[in-house]
């Protein structure tokens, strides 16, 4: 990890006349689109700037391998079934094609930042907490903690909370996913690595959904997350009780010994983010909508969409404008409403998938490559009342703004 400095304005001297291209944040997107531009043969100066010294492992990626992937090879397992359940429903799924792959975040890091350090043009400074970006004049500049610099382009990769984000307007439906989860080594072997778990639905706080995630790495080591999609949500120490009552009585461990802690919340939202905040001023990841507002997943729609970025980026064509296809905003929308509108229905909503949706279609559908088929039988699995009532507040809600 040489390239990564602390250090609060670019050494990189511009080899021409352009400025470089920053990349503010060097989490997930940022790395991604600094390895998408040197793939597609970009040697323009790149820096990358985050606040951050060190790239832990402070998450887990997952998501469906449906066609080829950035950093797919560094996959640690994957799974050929998922499991859904509800009261006395429990329906696995089987899919043919697409398994559910997990990568360790530092893995990812790791692997990015080590191609990013064999490239002479990029530059990674670290500890350096960006404060704005005035897009005025012929190239934007960038404000830093410590210095200002002119870039060439500008991508804003700091996720949803990024300082560049306005304060999102009222009338969006707003969900949070909160979790917690352990990384555990039990005594005994209880966990079957061959199935994953993607929802265990319980009793819910105020009529939130509550799910139990289980990744199970091998018989005696798995995460076990406890995660909730609502407003609130209840607090860290009712989680981590949840967590033991979980490993103890459903899964029947006697001891165990946690690994990690890894948690999280990953907003669920339907405001439209903008990709484009200037004629060089562009967003990326989170920042720029990526997390798919149903699920809370973006793997792979920031994967895709580096990629787009960078292609266009070489070839000197306008950048693309959408983090991923339209069509989705809507079925997307209509789909959190229906989740915030009828909470105590949901589980519903989803165990109706699971049992009717073949795996591969909702795998498809969960990574924006769906036919027109999966997505119809997607549709006639969801409970018609509750999609209508969904369709029909989504309609009548005062039209959001989007700079898209
Ligand atoms: C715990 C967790 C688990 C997740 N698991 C999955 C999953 O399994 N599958 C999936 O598809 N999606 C998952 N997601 C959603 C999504 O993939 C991730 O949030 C992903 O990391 C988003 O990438 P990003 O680059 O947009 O944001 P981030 O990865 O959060 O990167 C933002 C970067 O910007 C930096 N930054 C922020 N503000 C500043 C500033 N002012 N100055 C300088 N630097 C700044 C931060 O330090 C950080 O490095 C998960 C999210 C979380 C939080």
């Amino acid at each position: 990890m040489s390239a990564a400095v602390a250090r609060s304005q670019p050494a990189v001297e511009p080899r021409s006349e352009e400025g470089p291209i920053a990349i503010l944040g060097a989490g997930l997107s940022g790395l991604s689109l600094a390895n998408a531009l040197l793939d597609a043969g970009v040697s323009q100066p790149i820096v990358l700037v985050d606040r951050r010294r060190t790239w832990e492992r402070d998450r887990t990626w997952c998501t469906w391998l449906t066609g080829p992937l950035r950093f797919a090879p560094l996959a640690s397992q994957s799974w050929w079934a998922w499991r859904t359940r509800w009261r006395e429903q429990d329906v696995v799924a089987r899919p043919a094609r697409h398994p559910y792959i997990h990568l360790d975040a530092r893995v990812v890091y790791e692997a990015a930042l080590d191609r990013l350090a064999e490239a002479p043009n990029v530059e990674v400074l670290t500890g350096c907490t960006v404060l704005g970006v005035d897009p005025s004049g012929e190239h934007p500049k960038v404000r830093t903690a410590g210095a200002t610099f002119e870039a060439d382009h500008v991508f804003d990769a700091m996720g949803a909370r990024s300082p560049l984000v306005r304060s999102r307007p009222a009338g969006e439906v707003e969900l949070v996913q909160r979790f917690l989860g352990w990384e555990v080594e039990v005594d005994r072997p209880v966990f079957d690595p061959s199935i994953m778990t993607l929802m265990d639905f319980r009793a819910g706080d105020e009529g939130g959904v509550c799910f139990m995630y289980v990744l199970p790495f091998s018989p005696t080591r798995a995460l076990v997350e406890h995660t909730t999609i609502g407003i609130g949500g209840p607090p860290t120490a009712e989680r981590r009780m949840t967590l033991e009552a979980e490993l103890g009585e459903r899964w029947r461990a006697r001891q165990w010994r946690v690994l990690r802690e890894e948690r999280g919340l990953i907003p669920m939202t339907t405001y439209p983010f903008a990709t484009h905040r200037g004629p060089r001023v562009h967003a990326v990841g989170a920042a720029a909508g990526a997390i798919r507002p149903s699920s809370g997943y973006a793997f792979t729609r920031i994967q895709r969409h580096v990629s787009r970025i960078a292609e266009a980026f070489a070839a000197g064509r306008p950048l693309p404008r959408s983090v991923g296809p339209a069509r989705f905003r809507l079925l997307d929308k209509i789909f959190l409403t229906a989740l915030h509108s009828r909470r105590h229905a949901s589980e519903e909503m989803f165990v109706s998938l699971a049992r009717t949706v073949p795996a591969d279609a909702m795998a498809r559908f969960m990574t924006d490559v769906s036919s027109t088929r999966d997505e119809a039988q997607i549709l006639s699995a969801l409970p018609k009342r509750h999609m209508i009532s969904a369709a029909l507040v989504t309609a009548t809600a005062s039209p959001s703004r989007s700079a898209r």
